[in-house]
C-alpha cells in the first residue's frame, strides 16, 4: 500500500509504519475534512511515532490544513496511542467513546451523535464487538470508517474477555444497515467494490466459525487450544493467539445460549 493516499477529496489516508501479523501493513490514519475549508480531523492517529507524525504534517501542508479534532475508533493502542500526544501538540480535541484515550479532558462520544467537524457532520455510530468501546464513523459521502470492526483483507477478531460476538454481529448489521458507499479500514486497503458483500461475508463467517467449532467439539474437543489447533489448522500459528479470543468469545456465546456447557476443570462440551 503506498504511504498517502486521497481516497474521495474529503478523506486523505496516511499509513503508519507498524505492520505485523494483526496490524497487516499497518495502521491507517485518515484525515477527514472539507476541501478548502483549512482543517481536518484526524481518525485514529495510530502508534506514537515519529516517522509517522512526519507523514501526517507533510500530508497536513500538502492540504493546506490544520488538525481540529483527533478521533479514535476504539483503546487499542495501535489507534489510540498517538491520540492525547498529537491532540496537545495540535491544540485539537481528543474524542472517543473510552476516557482511557480521551484523557480526563477530552470528549466522550455518545452512539448516534452527528458530530461536526472540519466542516463535515459525522455520524458516530456504534460498532462493539471486537472491543466494547468500538465506534464507527460515516462520512457525508456514505463512506464509513469502520477501524477494525472490517479489515481490508481476512477478518477482524473478537477480543476476549472484552469483545462479544452477538454485539458483533449486530454491529455487522447495522453498518450493513447504513448502505455504505466504501469501508474505509483501520488495517488493510479501502473495500469499495461492494460492500455489503464484504459485511455479508462477515456474518457468514462469523457462523461457519461457529460451526466449526461445534463440530470440533463433537469430535472430542474440549479446550479451546484444541478447537483452535483444528479449526485454525489452515492459519498461520503465529494468527493462533488472536484465534484463541475469538474463540473464547464464541464459546461463551454459545454458553449463554445453553449450546455448550463448561466443566469443572475449565474445558467445556456440547450441552
Ligand atoms: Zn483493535
Amino acid at each position: 500500500m503506498p504511504r498517502t493516499t486521497q481516497l474521495e477529496p474529503q478523506v486523505t489516508r496516511v499509513l503508519a509504519p507498524n505492520p505485523s501479523g494483526m496490524t497487516l501493513d499497518g495502521t491507517n490514519t485518515y484525515l477527514v475534512g472539507e476541501p478548502g475549508r483549512g482543517e481536518v480531523a484526524i481518525v485514529d492517529p495510530g502508534p506514537d511515532d515519529v516517522r509517522h507524525l512526519a507523514a501526517v504534517e507533510e500530508t497536513l501542508r500538502a492540504l493546506d490544513a490544520r488538525c481540529v479534532a483527533v478521533l479514535v475508533t476504539h483503546h487499542h493502542g495501535d489507534h489510540a496511542e498517538a491520540a492525547e500526544p498529537w491532540g496537545t501538540r495540535f491544540g485539537a480535541t481528543v474524542a472517543a467513546a473510552d476516557r482511557r484515550v480521551t484523557g480526563p479532558h477530552g470528549r466522550l462520544l455518545e452512539a448516534g451523535e452527528k458530530l461536526a467537524v472540519a466542516g463535515l457532520v459525522l455520524d458516530v455510530v456504534p460498532t462493539p464487538g471486537h472491543t466494547a468501546d468500538h465506534l464507527a464513523f460515516r462520512l457525508p459521502s456514505g463512506a464509513v470508517l469502520v477501524g477494525d470492526h472490517v479489515l481490508g483483507r481476512g477478518t477482524s477478531v473478537v477480543t476476549h474477555p472484552e469483545g462479544d460476538v452477538v454485539a458483533y454481529l449486530e454491529s455487522l448489521r447495522r453498518v450493513h444497515a447504513l448502505g455504505p458507499s466504501a469501508l474505509y479500514c483501520g488495517h488493510g486497503p479501502e473495500l469499495t467494490e461492494d460492500p455489503a458483500a464484504v459485511l455479508d461475508f462477515y456474518l457468514a463467517h462469523r457462523a461457519w466459525r461457529e460451526e466449526q467449532l461445534l463440530a470440533a467439539l463433537a469430535d472430542g474437543a474440549g479446550t479451546v487450544d484444541q478447537v483452535v489447533s483444528v479449526v485454525y489448522a489452515a492459519v498461520p500459528r503465529t494468527l493462533w493467539p488472536a484465534a484463541a479470543q475469538s474463540t473464547r468469545a464464541t464459546v461463551d456465546k454459545l454458553v449463554d445460549e445453553g449450546r455448550v456447557r463448561p466443566r469443572p476443570d475449565g474445558s467445556f462440551v456440547l450441552a
